[in-house]
This record gives structure tokens, C-alpha cells and sequence, in this order.
């Protein structure tokens, strides 16, 4: 294995109809040429993987994941360095997380050699969807489902994994904008025992509601608080936190198994290390950081991960109050560390941790 079949089918979108898209390719609108595929089955196990076409799946009605939600998925990017090559960062991170997410949801794991190999063969197949210049990236996902038809609750005895790729900017509409979020006062992405340290897609449905609120109130983003004390942060609906505290220290939620463990949040981790800030893992109570906040203890907030990078957070809003952090900009911290991180991932800065491949 490792190897995937590469397809000699035309290619989808005209050249000029890409150039046009990737100008501007916003997030998540536009889908490449090709796909990479691999199907396990109960008896045979993983068979060969093969780029196909970008096109429509054909599912009958009766097949698992339409009713059990039988479902994973990862998300990375591609970056155009200056000299044209295409690099990932820390794809084998993303391997590891997609076979944790696999256990978690009683799916088959992927080997990371073909889990990597699935990245390769879309990225080589749809090279030119790369974009050039500014923060542009080529957004890849993964994904893996159960493709059975059976309607009895048990783990499927098909399931399909496919690799599709999407050009991206900037995640936000507004650009890197401080973000306004809304605390969600009942709602909880995951619960104790639950899947919210596997990236599956029900995690997602669960804060659709939360996200509804968000924009009622105003806000870009929702932040979930745990579910059982409903004191501490979790997390936002696709995005770790970080706070950064005006003695230095900056702080963000341990793993507590209902939070996704972000690429992101651990490579910051350690590039805050390097800059002689002191990152931590900690639980962060949400009056305390109130509190901190009101008090000028608190100075940045941010949120972190693959489709945003960084974002400043603005504002925190509840049922009751709203709390501005800092001045309510971008704070020096936060946009040194997306400084530095977008750097890595672009060539820009030297990637002296060997993150990218
Ligand atoms: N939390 C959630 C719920 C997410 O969906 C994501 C995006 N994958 C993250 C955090 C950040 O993870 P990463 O840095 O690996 O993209």
C-alpha cells in the first residue's frame, strides 16, 4: 500500500474558470479536479487507493452513515512556497488524529503511509489548484464513512475514505478581524465520554444550534463551556483557545477529552515556548477569566486552527455582559505568533521543528 492510482480522466474546470476561482478562492466553495479513494471492507480490509475524478458519490438511501452517523474527517492545508514547491504542515499529526478519531467511531484505522500517500496523490493530481501569493492555501479533507447498506446499529462492514481538496483564503469573511463570541449559556458541543476529542462530524451538528445563537447575538463564533460543571472553557465550534495573560503566561484548556486536540494549539505551544513566553495547559474558569478580563489581568485572547491560522478575539458575549479584552484589537502576542507560524507554513521563517513535508 501507499501507493494510490492516478486517473487519466480530463480535467474537470477549465483553466481559465481556476484562475478566476483561485483569485479569490474565499473557503470552502470550490472543489478541485480529483479525489483520492480507498474502500475497507469487513473481509478484504483496505483495498488499493485510486484518484478518481471529483464527482458526485452514488449512496443508496439505506447506507449507514445517514442514520448513524458513522463518520470522520480530517482538515489540513497545502502552502506554495515562493520557489513553487507545495508543502503540508505536520500531516502525520493529522494521521494520528484521524486513527484516534477511527477508534473513537468504530471505523477502520488508515495507516499513516497511506493516509499520507491519499494527501500526496491529491496534491500532485491538483497542483495547479494550488493558489499563489497572499494567505492562500490549497485546503485538504479527508473523510471516511460508513458506506454499508444496513439499517441494524452495529459498525459497518463497508466503509469508503475519500481525500478532496478546496483552494482557500481567509476563513472569515472580515479577513483577520478581532472575532466577537458568544458564550453559550446551555448548549455543550461534547460531553464527558463522548466523541469530542475525535473530529467527527456529528461534533460539528451538535454546535450548529450554538453557532445559530452566536449570530443572533451578534457574534462571529460560539464558545462551548464543559458540559458537566458548565464553569470551565471547552473550546469554539472549530477552533481551540488561548489566553494570554499580562504576567506572561499564556494559557489553554487541557485535553480533556471533549476538546479536539488541534495541530495548531500544539505547535503554538511550543513556538510560544521559543519566544520565552510560558504556555501552559490548564483549565480556565470562566468567571475567573471574566473577572481577569474586567481586571486588565487578561490582555489577548485568541483562537487557533487549520482554516483560521490565528485570530485575535475581540470580545467575550454572555446572556448577562460583554467583555472587552485588551483594547479590543489584535494583540502584539497573537500577531507575532501568527507571524511566525504563517512564516513556517509559507517558507518565510526557517522550520527549525521539521513540521513541514
Ligand atoms: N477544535 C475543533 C472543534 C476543530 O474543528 C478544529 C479544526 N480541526 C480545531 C479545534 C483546530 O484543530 P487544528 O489546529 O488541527 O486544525
Amino acid at each position: 500500500m501507499g501507493e494510490y492510482r492516478a486517473s487519466s480522466a480530463p480535467r474537470r474546470i477549465s483553466s481559465e474558470e481556476r484562475e478566476r476561482i483561485l483569485r479569490d478562492p474565499g473557503f470552502g466553495d470550490n472543489f478541485t479536479d480529483y479525489m483520492a479513494h480507498q474502500r475497507w471492507t469487513e473481509t478484504e480490509g483496505w483495498g488499493e487507493g485510486e484518484v478518481l475524478p471529483y464527482g458526485t458519490l452514488s449512496l443508496e438511501p439505506a447506507a449507514a452513515v445517514f442514520h448513524y452517523a458513522q463518520e470522520i474527517f480530517e482538515g489540513l492545508k497545502a502552502f506554495r512556497h515562493a520557489d513553487g514547491s507545495v508543502w503540508t504542515f505536520r500531516p502525520e499529526k493529522n494521521a494520528v488524529r484521524i486513527q484516534n478519531s477511527a477508534r473513537r467511531l468504530a471505523l477502520p484505522e488508515i495507516s499513516t503511509e497511506d493516509f499520507l500517500a491519499s494527501l500526496r496523490a491529491v496534491v500532485s493530481a491538483d497542483e495547479p489548484w494550488v493558489p499563489t501569493g497572499g494567505e492562500t492555501s490549497l485546503y485538504l479533507r479527508p473523510f471516511m464513512f460508513a458506506s454499508e447498506n444496513f439499517l441494524g446499529v452495529r459498525a459497518a462492514h463497508t466503509v469508503d475514505y475519500y481525500v478532496i481538496a478546496s483552494p482557500a483564503g481567509n476563513y472569515f469573511p472580515r479577513g483577520v478581524q478581532p472575532l466577537v463570541v458568544w458564550v453559550s449559556p446551555l448548549a455543550a458541543r461534547a460531553g464527558r465520554g463522548g466523541t469530542g476529542f475525535a473530529k467527527c462530524g456529528g461534533n460539528y451538528a451538535s454546535s450548529l444550534q450554538g453557532k445559530y445563537e452566536a449570530a443572533k447575538a451578534g457574534a462571529d463564533e460560539v464558545m462551548f463551556l464543559d458540559s458537566e460543571t458548565h464553569s470551565n472553557i471547552d473550546e469554539l465550534s472549530g477552533m481551540n483557545i488561548f489566553v494570554v495573560y499580562a504576567d506572561g503566561r499564556i494559557v489553554t484548556p487541557t485535553l480533556t477529552g471533549s476538546i479536539l486536540p488541534g495541530v495548531t494549539r500544539e505547535s503554538i505551544l511550543t513556538l510560544a515556548a521559543d519566544r520565552g513566553l510560558r504556555p501552559s495547559e490548564d483549565s480556565v474558569n470562566y468567571e475567573a477569566l471574566t473577572a481577569d478580563i474586567a481586571a486588565g489581568r487578561v490582555t489577548e485572547m485568541f483562537a487557533c486552527g487549520t482554516a483560521a491560522v490565528i485570530n485575535p478575539i475581540g470580545e467575550l458575549r454572555d446572556e448577562k455582559a460583554t467583555w472587552t479584552i485588551g483594547n479590543g484589537g489584535s494583540g502584539e502576542v497573537t500577531m507575532a505568533l501568527r507571524e511566525e507560524l504563517t512564516g513556517i507554513q509559507y517558507g518565510r521563517v526557517e522550520d527549525r521543528h521539521g513540521w513541514l513535508t
